[in-house]
């Protein structure tokens, strides 16, 4: 295996927590939760570890600006916008809408960590950062582009390693849940699973995405992953788990499945989910517990991607107070 240049930014391994109260409440499996919402850099999250890996790549370029895209309240443009001020690089953002009159939660950090916002304003977000690229690049800027959500096949590695990590805890696990969304996240650790030998499942609860979409991407993903490994591992759409019974009214639209399952974690565990994504997954594996879907008896791990920080957006807290 040849694994690419990787900088440190997140703080490892990240806790295995058992959900006791939780558990007694489902009175289903024994769920335990992995602490990746406490990965640091500017409030954690999945992406401290893809960027691990994608500013490391950012610095053999010889870039010297990033650039991603996100919606407003996205985590991975908050946390790239704290890695590039980490590293000295500049950092702009095409986010998806228009500015708000009171920017809160994500952006208000993203602005606090001196990123620089270009908004959709109902534009293709795709020609908006192809052209603020090119703009970019016509400066001298030097500009690295971050895909979606990290999730290139150098973000995804960043899980097969985080694999590794849960493996080399030595806890079992019947079933990984893990909110999923532009797939670097759940391709890396079905990736992971494979190289390091986990026997039991990855779920991904599809956010935004159906079903056959979402496990065709995933799959992709993990088998460029793979190659760019050099390592002989190919991943079909059949071989992935997604569930795709939660998207709700839609990406970033609350609902009483968020709210409810944020408020028991909040209020028997202490932990905090977020309204888009761990909100989201975390309704769904308690609506499967529920279901019957996991086996008596099974053990039942949460992976935290984090996100918390949208908790603090002004629509989400009017809604959840
Ligand atoms: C980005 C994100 C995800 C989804 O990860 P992907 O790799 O895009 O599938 C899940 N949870 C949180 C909190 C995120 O910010």
């Amino acid at each position: 295996m040849i694994f690419p240049p990787r900088i440190q930014l997140a703080q490892l391994p990240t806790p295995v927590e058992t959900a006791s109260r939780l558990t007694a409440h489902v009175n289903g499996p024994a769920i335990f939760v992995k602490r990746d919402d406490q990965t640091g850099l500017a409030f954690g999250g999945n992406k401290t570890r893809k960027l691990e890996l994608l500013i490391a790549e950012a610095q053999q370029c010889g870039a010297g600006t990033v650039i991603t895209a996100g919606a407003i309240q996205s985590n991975h443009c908050r946390q790239t916008a704290a890695a590039a001020a980490k590293f000295g690089f500049d950092c702009t953002l095409v986010l998806t809408g228009e500015q708000p009159e009171q920017p809160s939660g994500n952006l208000f950090l993203d602005q606090l960590l001196g990123a620089n916002i270009v908004w959709t304003e109902g534009q293709s977000r795709d020609k908006i950062l192809q052209a603020t690229y090119d703009r970019l690049l016509d400066q001298g800027k030097e500009p690295y582009l971050i895909p979606y959500g990290g999730s290139s096949p150098t973000g995804a590695i960043a899980y097969a390693l985080a694999m590794q990590e849960f493996i080399n805890q030595n806890l079992h696990a019947d079933w990984i849940v893990v909110a999923s969304s532009s797939g670097g996240t759940q391709a890396g650790m079905v990736l992971g699973a494979k190289l390091f030998g986990f026997q039991g499942r990855i779920l991904g609860i599809s956010i935004d995405e159906p079903a056959d979409i979402l496990r065709e991407r995933v799959a992709m993903l993990a088998t460029a992953s793979a190659i760019q490994l050099g390592v002989t591992a190919s991943f079909s759409p059949e071989e992935i788990f997604v569930n795709a019974d939660y998207l709700g009214q839609g990406y970033g639209k609350m609902g009483d499945l968020e709210r409810e399952a944020i408020r028991i974690f909040a209020r028997l565990e202490g932990l905090l989910l977020d309204p888009v994504y761990t909100g989201r997954a975390a309704g769904g594996m308690l609506d499967l517990v529920k279901k019957g879907f996991f086996a008596r008896g099974s053990s039942v791990l949460f992976w935290h991607t984090g996100g918390s920080p949208a908790l603090f957006a002004q629509p989400y807290q009017n809604n959840l107070s």
